[in-house]
Parts: structure tokens; sequence; C-alpha cells
């Protein structure tokens, strides 16, 4: 890992020169870097007299930089950009001061160099970022891969799911149910079930990661990075739903329903990646992407193969927990859930139940349904590792 000294430096602020060097057939400027928000950034302004590069901010909260006539897109303050249809992480997003766009140095002096390798050169002893004319260009290479072990040859490796215990520390989640001294929490209720989660995939011989394991705040965007960190292949995100106290019968709506990561599709599925995502509220780092956004993102992820795979994974899910389940099955769903778009893998989130109805609250606090409801959670995920192992065999049996 070469890079790692470098990517350090970037992380922590430290070594970070005051000024970076940028050169063209255009000229030579020192452009100077800034730690306002506790990572080095520098303002596209400063870069594009020496760079071919143009920024632009299309919409609120986004912003898109043209380097070479190809387009890196950015959601400000979120610490990812898309290039050629593709997502890749950030330690910090770009964001926008006085008036100007301000990109992470990261992405100067470590994104454009491996992206566009055959027209940008960086020199790390000097500093000194270099773009290379169209002429001596060699072919682009492959771009990497984001996250996670490749799959090797030979046996199956153990795969890991992560599960996410919804909410925690000082967001409580929902509170109900509806009509009594309201007993459920939220965030109890998603660490009990995600715990007991994990030891029913430990017992069918899969591995579980907790993004929490006690009663604290996990940012929504640390949560995938906490997965992709620990080697996970799947995401699961656990909830307890509420009903909207504006619905006719709002304490006797109930049931279960699974999302995948996509645009709402229904007025119910945006009041519920509204509610989940509210969590950004109790987040002391500031500036979480809002709504529109967010949307700009989940337009590309519609071509991303994990939306697929999650779409199949939360069919399963949804189909072994609603035989279980004391309520209706209200399907499977997609919705513009942030802690899903930052997972970079298979990702889902099940709505466990409705904690605002009595009887549903009373099953989901209590140990027999948290243990019947984990069980079979566990059941689908295994269910779609099996589907998903014979898929890959056969593609692999498959030359070309
Ligand atoms: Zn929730």
């Amino acid at each position: 890992m070469t890079r790692l000294p470098l990517a350090a430096a970037l992380v922590w602020g430290w070594a970070t020169p005051l000024v970076v060097t940028v050169a063209s057939s255009r000229g030579e400027r020192r452009v100077p870097v800034r730690v306002e928000r506790g990572f080095p950034a520098v303002a596209a302004a400063d870069l594009a007299p020496v760079l071919s590069l143009e920024a632009a901010t299309p919409r609120a909260g986004a912003a898109s930089v043209r380097v070479v006539g190809r387009s890196f897109d950015f959601v400000l303050d979120a610490p990812y950009f898309r290039f050629q249809g593709r997502l890749y992480p950030l330690v910090a997003g770009p964001y926008v001061a006085r008036d100007t766009l301000f990109v992470p140095l990261q992405w100067v002096v470590e994104s454009l160099p491996r992206l566009l390798e055959s027209r940008y050169r960086f020199d790390t002893t000097r500093f000194r970022l270099e773009e290379l004319p169209e002429a001596l260009a060699r072919p682009p290479s492959r771009p990497l891969p984001l996250a996670g072990p490749p799959p090797g040859p030979g046996p199956a490796r153990r795969r890991i799911v992560a599960l996410d215990p919804g909410h925690g520390g000082p967001d409580v989640g929902m509170v109900g149910p509806i009509g009594t001294g309201p007993f459920l929490r939220e965030k109890q209720v998603t660490l009990a079930v995600a715990r007991a989660v994990a030891e029913e995939l430990a017992r069918r011989g899969i591995g579980a990661v907790l993004t929490r394991t006690k009663d604290t705040l996990i940012a929504l965007r640390d949560r995938g990075r906490v997965a992709r960190a620990r080697g996970a292949d799947l995401f699961l995100s656990i909830h307890v739903n509420a009903a909207n106290p504006r619905w006719r019968d709002a304490e006797g709506a109930r049931g279960v329903e699974t999302y995948f990561l996509a645009e709402a599709r229904t007025e119910d599925a945006l009041r519920v990646a509204q509610m989940e995502n509210e969590s950004v509220r109790f987040e002391t780092t500031a500036g979480a992407p809002s709504g529109d956004p967010l949307a700009f993102i989940l337009n590309d992820l519609a071509q991303n193969e994990h939306l697929r795979e999650s779409s199949r994974m939360a069919e399963l899910v949804q189909g072994t927990v609603a035989r279980v389940h004391p309520g209706e099955s209200r399907g499977v769903k997609q919705a513009g859930f942030m802690v899903l778009a930052t997972s970079f893998m298979p990702a889902v989130l099940i709505e466990i139940g409705f904690g605002s109805n009595y009887p549903e609250a009373r099953f989901l606090t209590g140990a027999t349904g948290q243990r019947r409801i984990a069980r079979a959670i566990a059941d689908g995920v295994e269910r779609y590792l099996e589907e998903y192992e014979r898929r890959l065999a056969s593609s692999e049996a498959t030359p070309g």
C-alpha cells in the first residue's frame, strides 16, 4: 500500500504543504491549500487557469467539474464522487465558501492522476501536479474497484453481512405505541434484533459485523464506511416503522416492509425515507447532503449493478420475515435512504414492524418476537447468498 502515507497525510491534514503546484503547457501556478474544514482543499477556480478544468454547480447541493472534457460529479459535503458511472470514496466532500467551490486536495493529487492516468502525473516530493498534452497520452487504464476483496478462485470465501441497527445515542428513533405509556424505543429494538441476527448468521456459517454494538450514534454516512472497512459483502439496516399520525387509523397500521435504495416511488416510501434520513439532525458533523442532491446520486446508482442485487435480497428477506410476522406484508419498496447510499454494496433496509401499533410494539420488544424476526432475516440472507453463489459459479463456468 504505497499510497498510504500520502492518503494518511491528507486525512489528518498534517504534513500538507501550504501550496500545491499545478503545471501544464499553459504555465505553472502555485495554488494555496486551505484547511478550513478540517481537511485540505483548494479552490477549483485556482486550478482552472492552468489545468483543463471547468467547474459548475448545476443544482443546489451538487457540483460538477469537467477535467480534460470528462465529468466528475459531486454532492456538496458528501465524501464521494461519480466518474464514468462509478462512485469513488473521498475522505471529505467538496464545499462552497465565499461563493467559490473548494475541492478536496485528495481528489486533485490522488483521484485525477489515478483515474486520468494518461493526462495527469503527481510528483509527491515536489508536490506538483502536471497535466500532460494529449499527444503523449497512453490509453486509460481500468478504474479500480471500489471496495471489498475481489472474488478469488477456489472455494467460496466466507461471506460477511454488515448489520446496521438504526439510530442510537441521542437519536432514539421512533417511540411507541400510540395511545399508551410508550414503552418501545426504536434504537433499543434495532440493536437487540441486529445482535440476534448476527447470532443466527453465525449458526449458519455466515460472518456478521455490527455498525454499532452500543447505544451510540454513528453518522449515517459513516455506517456504510464502517461496513466496507470491515470487509462486508452485504449491508442490512434494521428499523422500526411509525405510522403517520394524520392517517385515518394511525394506531392500526402494522406490518413489515423492506426497502432497497432507489428513488422513492410512492408518497409513503418517501415518508419512511425522510423519517430515517432525519437522523442526520443528530450528527455533529456539518453539512450532510439534503434530499435533492441524494436524488442526484441515486440517478446514477440506478445503473449500478448493486441495485439488482439489492432488490433481489430485499425480496428474499421480505418473503421470509413476512411469513413469521404477525402483521401484514407491505412488500418490497424503494426509496432514497442516505444510509444505503454510502454502503457501495448490495444493501437493504427493513422496517421490522410498526412501533406505533400496540400488538406490534409488544411483539417487537419481546424476546420471542425479536428472535423470530432475527431468524427469518437470517433465513432470507442465507437464501440470497446461496442463490448468489450459484449464479457466480454458473457465470464462472461459462467462458467469456
Ligand atoms: Zn428508524
